[in-house]
């Protein structure tokens, strides 16, 4: 039998990772370690990290300076680093902090039991290779986890568009669709289970197939994905505009069981800057396709990424991305100040912002962006949703899921709920959610 010992595992950045982290988790669990959320009386600590911002980066090697005396105090204590840092870091991370006992990179998860048990041996390695596209596509780790009904499941990885200001390309490698097959294999599966939604994930998901000769085409996955038995709801996260189709569009009319949703990151609001950003559309362009969508599908929820402060912008350029959301009226947006990357075109342009000018006008657009997300959500008062019931509120006496537009209502109820679909009545819009009542 297999000595059970503790993980704990941290993660940092985007959904890719939070799925990858699940997918460890699994690994890991088939080699004895189960979850913890108490570091000090972990095993094996994993990072797994994210390096799209500079900040995300500092915070692992902030962790990894506490690891240090936890790691004195419990010799024994296991730690590891994996994801974007260990990628563009490698061997370097082991030469530079004596106390890390692993590094993998963002082909290299299938290695990670075997990594494990080396260090629990004394062994130090960092296993950073890229791994050929034919290798890759038998190598994609999939979730066998068995909690929740609402999963990620990876369609796609690493991306081709080499934005100008974005590293994904040079830590997570060039893209490549996973076969349909394997998908929807692996989506049967979790239905089997009892998991009845599924978000289709990728870096630039909607240019699922385009690369793979004789490979399903996004929409043929989409629809193919919709029929399987038991699956009720669909989303899939993260789109690339300029590889938004028109066929894209209408499923969002012709598929019911298709989530009234869309990420689909803008960047700015400015031509001059999605030109220097390699971002291959134009404003008009992206509220064209914001225009298609509300059309075919009133009601439609799009959140959307905004960089302020990219090398370049002015204030005209800022006051049109200002324009942009009043215009798109996102439910909600993520912003960050641009932040210089490794490698990258845009760490070699000439950054004549102030530091204190980016954040006043990050302060400005959160501003306003607050502002929109809360009229679009007290917009929901007074209607009736289908939501699926996700697991109990941290508000004691609730419990908690989505309704089809991603937004997350707490309702008053039994939590025997939980899993289930029900219709709810929207009382109160607040700030990040909704308040709700079952319907009788
Ligand atoms: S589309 Fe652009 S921003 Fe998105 S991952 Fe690819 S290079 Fe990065």
């Amino acid at each position: 039998m297999i000595k059970e010992k503790l993980l704990y595992l941290q993660t940092f950045g985007c959904q890719m990772n939070v799925s990858d982290s699940e997918k460890i988790a699994g690994l890991l669990k088939n080699i004895g370690y189960r979850p913890t959320n108490d570091s000090s009386l972990a095993d094996l600590i994993i990072l797994n990290t994210c390096s799209v911002r500079a900040r995300a980066e500092e915070k692992v090697y902030n962790h990894l300076v506490q690891y240090k005396g936890l790691k004195r105090k419990r010799p024994k204590i296991l730690i590891g680093v994996g994801g974007c840092v260990a990628q563009q870091e490698g061997e370097r991370l082991l030469l530079n902090i004596p106390h890390l006992d692993f590094v993998f990179g963002t082909h290299n998860l299938h290695l990670l039991p075997e990594l494990v048990l080396s260090a629990e041996k004394g062994e130090r390695q960092a296993e950073t290779d890229f791994i050929d596209n034919d290798s890759r596509l038998d190598l994609f780790p999939v979730d066998n986890s068995t909690n929740g009904v609402s999963r990620f499941v990876t369609v796609m990885q690493g991306c081709d568009n080499f934005c100008s200001y974005c590293i994904v390309p040079y830590v997570r490698g060039r893209e490549i669709s996973r076969r349909s097959a394997d998908i929807l294999e692996e989506i049967s599966q979790l239905a089997a289970k009892g998991v009845k939604e599924v978000t289709l994930l990728g870096q630039n998901v909607n240019s699922y197939g385009l690369k793979s000769d004789g490979e399903l085409d996004f929409v043929t996955l989409l629809r193919q994905v919709s029929e399987i038995p038991g699956i009720e709801r669909l989303r899939f996260t993260t789109s690339h505009p300029k590889d938004f189709s028109r066929q894209l569009i209408d499923c969002f009319a012709e598929m019911p069981k298709l989530c009234k949703h869309v990420h689909l990151p803008a960047q700015a609001g400015s031509n001059a800057v999605l030109s220097a950003m390699n971002r291959g559309y134009s404003r008009e362009e992206y509220l064209s396709l914001i225009g298609q969508l509300k059309t075919v599908s009133p009601g439609i929820q799009i959140t959307g990424d905004i960089i302020v402060g990219f090398p370049g912008e002015t204030e005209t350029d800022f006051q049109e991305t200002l324009s942009l959301l009043e215009e798109v009226r996102y439910t909600d947006v993520f912003s960050f100040i641009y932040s210089k990357r490794p490698e990258t075109k845009a760490a070699g342009y000439t950054d004549h912002i102030s530091q204190k000018e980016k954040q006043m006008r990050l302060d400005r657009l959160l501003a306003m962006q607050r502002k929109i997300t809360l009229e679009n959500n007290r917009s929901f008062e007074g209607s009736v949703q289908e939501v699926l019931v996700e697991g109990e509120s941290r508000r004691g006496g609730q419990i908690y899921g989505r309704i089809s537009g991603n937004r997350i209502v707490n309702i008053t109820a039994d939590p025997a709920l939980v899993g289930q679909m029900v219709r709810v009545t929207i009382t109160r819009g607040e700030q990040n959610s909704l308040q709700g009542e079952l319907c009788n």
